[in-house]
């Protein structure tokens, strides 16, 4: 399946139909002429200008209710020079400062504290041990974690879950998920953008709607965060980031926020890769971005990433790959990552804040020798499987990716005209597309 010919992963029927192949993944989807269109946007984002309230107190993320969200692991706060992350703060120290960004546990887990307890004897690091102790110490914190645990089973108590009263001590054993577990969110500032523009109504704040210096702080402190978690627990072996954005991507908040989970496992779809990288030194060059510029889907381009349209997706892909020899994210210089970061941003604020979408991350695992270029996917949330799907396994794609393509490109020029994105962004053809731009294998 890996070594399939060039023209093969982009097949065109004589009656129009694109059949398309994932080269990494070897899944199959079709374009299938007259059931394409563009995608329409899921939901209302837009709101009158009147009905935003500052302090913006919409959700558990808005900065109204810090308490409606477990002790933060750390925040980044800009302080009028530079940017610069504070860790373990105390309920006192939470106050007024205003934060870009906050790292806190994911009151609802996947992977749960009790799963790395049980199966691994993981106990954490004893810093976070030691800061748990000190926050259930402290009258404030112990009843902020109180509350949470309160309502967290009062939630799950509403769905149907068995939640027997407990003691207060039984609940604050509890809380020592937000302390030491390893499903986290990074959630960002604002709730709907600043108002910019001179319309009459105010729109959700997507990645897009950030400058490219804040959308880099964002990413830093996520990669920052990955590391963290691989420091804090020894038997984890990747660590997953992604965002969902709005509810048909999966999101429960409106509000802007990443997910990271550490695992014990690579899942499936790095595990196709390392398969794919193991098949030929030179994969991600020859078969993903050799190949996207051989059919002229490459959309922008920096020193050290490439932006392209992808294939072979149930949805309409885009796919940021990095340059550099560096393969995972927290290993990258802040000027590399600086590039990936900047086509990320740009690719989102070209798609718009109504496209709901899924940005997914891949890596190198830490216990995985196979070398695996850091690269990000923007799958936009556009199309619903039906029955033929769920029987062929092949998935019916409204978009081909010269579609995305020429979707994305006129916003590029149009977002870097004026000012919205990177100036140091080339964009179509002003790309050099040089064949193995790729230096993850080197
Ligand atoms: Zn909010």
């Amino acid at each position: 399946m890996y070594h399939v010919q060039y023209h093969q992963f982009l097949h065109e029927m004589p009656d129009g139909t694109l059949k398309m192949t994932n080269p990494l993944t070897g899944r199959t989807a079709w374009w299938v002429p007259g059931r394409s269109g563009r995608p329409i946007e899921n939901r209302q984002t837009e709101y009158a200008r009147g009905e935003i309230r500052e302090p913006e107190d919409y959700c558990a993320f808005c900065p109204v209710n810090l308490r409606q969200t477990p002790p933060e692991i750390d925040r980044r706060i800009y302080d009028g020079n530079q940017c610069r992350t504070v860790s373990r703060p105390m309920p006192s120290d939470m106050g007024q400062q205003p934060f870009l960004f906050r790292r806190v546990a994911n009151l609802y887990e996947i992977v749960t504290l009790e799963y790395w307890r049980r199966n691994y004897d993981y106990r954490g690091l004893a810093r976070r041990r030691e800061w748990a102790a000190a926050y259930k110490n402290d009258p404030a914190g112990r009843e902020h974690l109180l509350e949470l645990i309160r309502t967290k089973r009062k939630n799950l108590r509403a769905v149907g879950e068995d939640m027997p009263e407990i003691s207060a001590e039984a609940m604050l054993t509890e809380a020592d998920s937000f302390f030491l577990g390893c499903h986290q969110l990074i959630s960002a500032y604002r709730h709907y953008r600043v108002g910019a523009d001179k319309s009459d109504t105010i729109q959700l704040c997507g990645s897009g709607c950030m400058t490219p210096d804040e959308h880099f702080e964002y990413f830093q402190f996520t990669a920052d965060s990955i590391r963290d978690i691989y420091e804090c627990n020894r038997y984890v072996r990747y660590v997953v980031a992604f965002q969902n954005w709005l509810a048909p991507a999966g999101a429960s908040f409106d509000h802007l926020h990443k997910q990271l989970v550490g695992l014990d496992d690579w899942g499936t779809s790095i595990s196709r890769e390392v398969l794919a990288s193991r098949s030929d030194p030179n994969f991600y060059n020859a078969q993903v971005v050799n190949f996207s510029s051989y059919n002229n889907l490459v959309m922008a381009e920096n020193q050290h990433a490439s932006l392209f349209a992808d294939f072979g997706h149930r949805n309409p892909t885009a796919a940021v790959y990095s340059k550099s020899h560096h393969l995972r994210p927290f290993e990258h210089s802040p000027e590399e990552l600086r590039g990936v970061s900047d086509l990320v941003h740009a690719c989102h604020a070209a798609q718009g804040p109504k496209m709901s979408c899924n940005e997914e991350w891949y890596y190198q695992p830490r216990d995985c020798l196979e070398k695996i270029p850091f690269h990000v996917l923007i799958k936009w949330r556009v199309s619903n499987p039906a029955g033929f799907e769920g029987g062929t396994r092949i998935f019916i794609n409204p978009m081909r990716p010269t579609d995305i393509r020429d979707q994305i490109v006129p916003e590029l020029f149009r977002l870097r005209a004026e000012g919205r994105i990177a100036h140091t962004i080339q964009i179509a053809e002003e790309c050099p597309v040089q064949p193995n731009s790729l230096r993850y294998n080197r």
